[in-house]
């Protein structure tokens, strides 16, 4: 990773840090374990019960930096690539040992490695419409198409009730 993509990374990372300060979570199947990462930022080890650390900007951002070494950018998703052995995309192009990511390959919705946030709801959005409207013009015999499309099309509006879901919280809405 070069320093360019070193700096967008932390960027990223930062701007999501501060979303979840503010309620808005990662969503995705790997939302859980990266609202984890920013809370173990907010609270330090081993600190249950005491009050939160203050910790200065350059702390945090050293803190993120971590993490973001990891960060690959999908057009609908942020790839956590943290543990090989996780990655669907590799899985699924049977190169279990592959040190990168197959971004290509990605699907998000499954990989536990994946987040989707505000930022990529456009994405998804647009999918999912485009999904309906190819569904609205099949005929009746095309049940096959119907059929890949429905689950393409309930797959998009599924990551998009997740990130609304994820950022209600920052409203008060109850899970
Ligand atoms: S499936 Fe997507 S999120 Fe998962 S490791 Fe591959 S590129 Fe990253």
């Amino acid at each position: 990773m070069n320093k360019h993509e070193a700096e967008r990374n932390l960027e990223l990372a930062w701007a999501e840090y501060r979303n979840y300060q503010q309620g808005i979570l990662p969503a995705g199947p790997g939302g859980r374990e990266l609202t984890e990462f920013f809370a173990s930022i907010d609270a330090g080890p081993g600190t249950a019960g005491t009050p939160r650390i203050q910790r200065s900007d350059q702390e945090i951002h050293a803190l993120l930096a971590k993490r973001t070494g990891v960060l690959h950018l999908g057009t609908a998703n942020y790839c956590w690539f943290t543990d090989p052995s996780r990655a669907l995309c590799l899985r699924l192009a049977g190169t279990p040992d592959g040190d990168r990511p197959l971004i290509g390959m990605c699907d998000s919705a499954r990989c536990p490695q994946a987040t989707h946030h505000p930022c990529h709801r456009p994405v998804w959005a647009e999918h999912a419409e485009n999904t309906k409207t190819f569904l609205d013009q099949l005929g009746r015999t095309q049940t096959a198409e119907k059929k890949r499309l429905q689950a393409e099309h309930d797959r998009a509006a599924g990551v998009l009730a997740r990130i609304d879901k994820a950022a209600e919280k920052a409203a008060g809405e109850p899970e």
